[in-house]
Protein backbone atom coordinates (compact mmCIF):
# COMPACT_ATOMS: atom_id res chain seq x y z
CA UNK A 1 0.00 0.00 0.00
CA UNK A 2 1.51 3.17 -1.01
CA UNK A 3 0.77 5.64 1.69
CA UNK A 4 0.45 9.67 1.00
CA UNK A 5 1.42 12.18 3.37
CA UNK A 6 -1.28 14.47 4.77
CA UNK A 7 -1.49 17.79 3.65
CA UNK A 8 0.29 20.53 5.73
CA UNK A 9 -2.42 23.12 6.39
CA UNK A 10 -1.30 24.75 9.20
CA UNK A 11 2.33 26.46 11.04
CA UNK A 12 1.16 25.05 13.94
CA UNK A 13 3.48 23.06 16.46
CA UNK A 14 6.24 23.39 13.34
CA UNK A 15 8.24 26.97 12.66
CA UNK A 16 11.04 25.00 10.42
CA UNK A 17 11.41 27.67 8.24
CA UNK A 18 11.79 30.43 11.32
CA UNK A 19 14.92 28.54 12.45
CA UNK A 20 17.37 30.30 9.97
CA UNK A 21 15.88 33.05 9.31
CA UNK A 22 18.13 35.83 11.56
CA UNK A 23 16.71 39.36 12.10
CA UNK A 24 13.72 39.16 9.57
CA UNK A 25 10.91 40.66 10.69
CA UNK A 26 13.27 43.92 11.37
CA UNK A 27 12.67 44.27 7.34
CA UNK A 28 9.48 45.88 8.10
CA UNK A 29 11.24 48.77 9.77
CA UNK A 30 12.10 49.68 6.35
CA UNK A 31 8.99 49.60 5.18
CA UNK A 32 7.50 52.33 7.92
CA UNK A 33 5.98 49.15 9.44
CA UNK A 34 3.33 48.55 7.10
CA UNK A 35 2.40 45.69 4.52
CA UNK A 36 -0.15 45.69 2.18
CA UNK A 37 -2.78 43.81 3.13
CA UNK A 38 -1.84 43.77 6.93
CA UNK A 39 -1.89 47.05 7.88
CA UNK A 40 0.30 49.11 10.37
CA UNK A 41 1.79 47.58 13.17
CA UNK A 42 0.84 47.37 16.45
CA UNK A 43 2.73 50.32 18.82
CA UNK A 44 4.49 47.83 20.86
CA UNK A 45 5.89 45.63 17.73
CA UNK A 46 6.86 48.97 16.57
CA UNK A 47 9.24 49.74 19.93
CA UNK A 48 10.33 45.93 19.97
CA UNK A 49 11.58 46.21 16.61
CA UNK A 50 12.80 49.58 16.62
CA UNK A 51 14.95 48.25 20.17
CA UNK A 52 15.93 45.31 18.45
CA UNK A 53 17.71 47.52 14.87
CA UNK A 54 19.15 49.62 17.62
CA UNK A 55 20.91 46.57 19.64
CA UNK A 56 21.83 44.82 16.45
CA UNK A 57 23.65 48.37 15.31
CA UNK A 58 25.58 48.52 18.34
CA UNK A 59 26.16 44.75 19.09
CA UNK A 60 26.00 43.06 15.54
CA UNK A 61 23.28 42.13 13.48
CA UNK A 62 22.24 38.01 14.19
CA UNK A 63 24.22 35.49 11.65
CA UNK A 64 22.89 34.10 8.85
CA UNK A 65 21.47 30.63 10.17
CA UNK A 66 20.23 31.68 13.26
CA UNK A 67 16.51 32.03 14.52
CA UNK A 68 14.04 34.80 13.09
CA UNK A 69 13.71 37.16 16.18
CA UNK A 70 10.65 36.54 16.29
CA UNK A 71 10.25 32.75 16.44
CA UNK A 72 9.37 31.27 19.58
CA UNK A 73 11.34 27.79 19.87
CA UNK A 74 9.61 25.97 22.92
CA UNK A 75 5.84 26.98 21.31
CA UNK A 76 7.82 25.81 17.69
CA UNK A 77 5.84 29.11 16.14
CA UNK A 78 5.78 32.84 14.75
CA UNK A 79 4.91 35.21 18.24
CA UNK A 80 3.01 37.56 15.47
CA UNK A 81 1.94 35.28 12.81
CA UNK A 82 -0.50 38.23 11.70
CA UNK A 83 2.40 40.54 11.13
CA UNK A 84 4.88 38.42 9.42
CA UNK A 85 6.66 40.18 6.49
CA UNK A 86 5.27 39.97 3.26
CA UNK A 87 8.97 37.72 2.65
CA UNK A 88 7.40 34.95 5.24
CA UNK A 89 3.65 34.86 3.00
CA UNK A 90 5.36 34.99 -0.66
CA UNK A 91 8.50 32.61 -0.24
CA UNK A 92 6.77 29.77 1.79
CA UNK A 93 3.36 28.48 2.21
CA UNK A 94 2.06 25.68 4.40
CA UNK A 95 2.45 22.87 2.22
CA UNK A 96 4.18 23.92 -0.95
CA UNK A 97 7.99 22.58 -1.95
CA UNK A 98 9.41 24.91 0.05
CA UNK A 99 7.63 24.50 2.85
CA UNK A 100 7.99 20.73 2.64
CA UNK A 101 11.86 20.78 2.06
CA UNK A 102 12.42 22.75 5.56
CA UNK A 103 10.05 20.21 7.11
CA UNK A 104 12.19 17.56 5.84
CA UNK A 105 14.99 19.77 6.75
CA UNK A 106 14.29 20.17 10.38
CA UNK A 107 12.82 16.64 11.05
CA UNK A 108 9.10 17.86 11.33
CA UNK A 109 6.05 15.51 11.31
CA UNK A 110 6.19 12.24 9.96
CA UNK A 111 8.91 10.18 8.86
CA UNK A 112 8.88 7.80 6.01
CA UNK A 113 9.25 4.37 7.56
CA UNK A 114 12.70 2.77 7.04
CA UNK A 115 13.95 -0.48 6.80
CA UNK A 116 16.65 -2.88 7.65
CA UNK A 117 17.53 -6.80 7.15
CA UNK A 118 18.03 -8.56 10.40
CA UNK A 119 18.73 -12.29 10.10
CA UNK A 120 17.72 -12.42 6.94
CA UNK A 121 14.09 -10.86 7.60
CA UNK A 122 13.32 -7.14 6.40
CA UNK A 123 12.00 -5.20 9.50
CA UNK A 124 11.02 -1.82 10.16
CA UNK A 125 13.30 0.26 12.16
S1 LIG B 1 7.81 25.00 7.20
FE1 LIG B 1 5.71 25.18 6.42
S2 LIG B 1 4.35 24.55 8.10
FE2 LIG B 1 6.41 24.98 8.94
S3 LIG B 1 6.30 27.11 9.64
FE3 LIG B 1 7.13 27.12 7.56
S4 LIG B 1 5.35 27.37 6.17
FE4 LIG B 1 4.57 26.79 8.21
S1 LIG C 1 8.46 36.64 11.13
FE1 LIG C 1 7.43 34.90 11.98
S2 LIG C 1 6.88 33.62 10.18
FE2 LIG C 1 8.49 35.05 9.56
S3 LIG C 1 10.45 33.95 9.86
FE3 LIG C 1 10.01 35.17 11.69
S4 LIG C 1 9.03 33.75 13.10
FE4 LIG C 1 8.85 32.90 11.03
Amino acid sequence: MIRTPLPVVSCDDCGACCTEQAALPTSLVGTAFRMPGVGPLPVELRAELLAAVERFRRDGWPADGTPCIWYDAAAKRCRHYEYRPTLCRDEVVPGDEACRRWRRLKGVGPRPPRYAMRNGRVVKV
